[in-house]
């Protein structure tokens, strides 16, 4: 533990990251070299990345959002078209439509115990101006890629994926984020694998990467690096691009990230498989989402679902007393004044439900078995005060220490 290590008034976090020594030593190392961004440690973060993933391209960006945004000027978004989005999902996946002008349309999740998006919802939802599906693998776990796949072909839809909570995660040995058009990626401080700010967007489609890759970086025809190495000595630009660069800095610390990604999912994935083993013997009422999952899950979150009529607020005000910190993913997106001002009043009831019900505990691979035991029986406590059962049960105990 290092002296500068922040104070955190949780016992028991919501989540946590796991930097040290290799990521403070490649931090410096690219200090040193003086080339700061758009350089050789970038370039070998995305080949790293590529092929972890499997993709053809993989190309580093500032954050996920700005990935999304990307992916839908690629592929030519724009007024008048519509894109299908989960609602119950980061707002980022929504909002990142609109920058393109684009009009994003709600669908439901799958079921009470399955958080991705529906396909037979999806398809309710195709008018002729669907352009596009962007699918969220929730929590770490895979969509019904299958049929979202299937359903995207029939009416010519392009696919992608917001794979901010699943990087190494698989489906039929296929990387989430190599099965649609093109995947994106997020390092912010709470995903699995961190840069602080930074993303990353992949596909195999090379007309795709090629214009990813011009608007990534002002719409310019060549780059810093190449003008560096004497390859190009002046540029054109062919559309008013941004700058969504991801640093060398960023860079370095996501090449050790990376490394310690394989491992850090798998303990994920068993601390994940103890909650889902104690939850329902500790607390009978409460709804344990995901105990199957399609394919290898990254292990992002580990939600639970109060029974209707259940205190949310007083439930996670139990479990605050005991020093564990809890979170909602997510307040659905088309509920927010902004969409809402947009004329999304349609009904999606089991993103409400879940939306209303659902609280997310601590999931990250520095939680020790011991941990998770606290965490789970912090939950049946917190969960009897949250439904009254607390009140009922207080009085015998008292009357039973009477004839002590
Ligand atoms: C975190 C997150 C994003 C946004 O990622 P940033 O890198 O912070 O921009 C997008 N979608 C989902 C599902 C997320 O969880």
């Amino acid at each position: 533990m290092t002296t500068e290590q922040a104070t955190t008034p949780w016992r028991i976090p919501l989540a946590d990251v796991d930097l040290g020594a290799e990521e403070e030593a490649a931090v410096l190392a690219v200090l040193r070299r003086r080339w700061l961004s758009m350089g050789e440690v970038t370039a070998a973060f995305e080949a790293d990345f590529a092929a972890l993933t499997g993709a053809r391209y993989a190309l580093a960006v500032t954050n996920c959002t700005a990935a999304l945004h990307l992916a839908g000027l690629a592929l030519g978004w724009g007024p008048g078209d519509e894109v299908i989005v989960p609602s119950l999902t980061f707002v980022a996946t929504a909002n990142a439509v609109r920058y393109t002008g684009a009009t994003p349309v709600f669908a439901d999740i799958t079921a009470l115990d399955d958080f991705s998006l529906s396909a037979a919802d999806a398809a309710a939802r195709i008018t002729p101006r669907t352009r596009a599906i962007i699918v969220v693998h929730y929590g770490g776990h895979a969509a019904d890629m299958g049929a979202l796949l299937a359903l995207a072909e029939r009416h010519g839809l392009d696919v992608v994926e917001d794979v901010a909570h699943a990087p190494g995660a698989t489906l039929d040995g296929r990387a989430l984020g190599a099965w649609g058009r093109i995947g994106c990626f997020s390092f912010f401080a709470n995903k699995n694998m961190t840069t602080g700010e930074g993303g990353m967007i992949t596909t195999d489609d090379d007309d795709v990467a090629a214009r990813l890759r011009l608007l990534r970086s002002h719409g310019m025809t060549s780059l810093t690096w190449d003008r560096h190495r004497g390859h190009a000595f002046s540029y054109d630009v062919v559309a008013p691009g941004y700058n969504y660069r991801l640093d060398e800095l960023r860079a370095a610390i996501g090449r050790v990230q990376l490394q310690k990604l394989p491992e850090a999912n798998r303990r994920r994935r068993a601390l994940d498989a103890l909650y889902r083993e104690l939850l329902p013997a500790a607390a009978p009422a409460l709804g344990v989402p995901y105990q199957q999952s399609r394919g290898i899950p990254a292990g992002h979150l580990r939600p639970v679902l109060l029974p209707v009529g259940a205190d949310r607020a007083r439930f996670m005000g139990e479990m605050k007393a005991r020093g564990i910190q809890t979170s909602i993913h997510y307040p659905p997106v088309h509920r927010f004044s902004y969409y809402r001002e947009q004329g999304n009043a349609t009904p999606l009831p089991l993103t409400e439900a879940v939306g209303a019900r659902v609280v997310t505990l601590p999931l990250y691979p520095g939680l020790s078995p011991a941990d998770v035991e606290s965490v789970v029986s912090a939950a049946a406590e917190a969960l009897a005060a949250a439904t009254g059962m607390e009140m009922e049960m207080r009085p015998l105990v008292e009357s039973s220490a009477a004839y002590d």
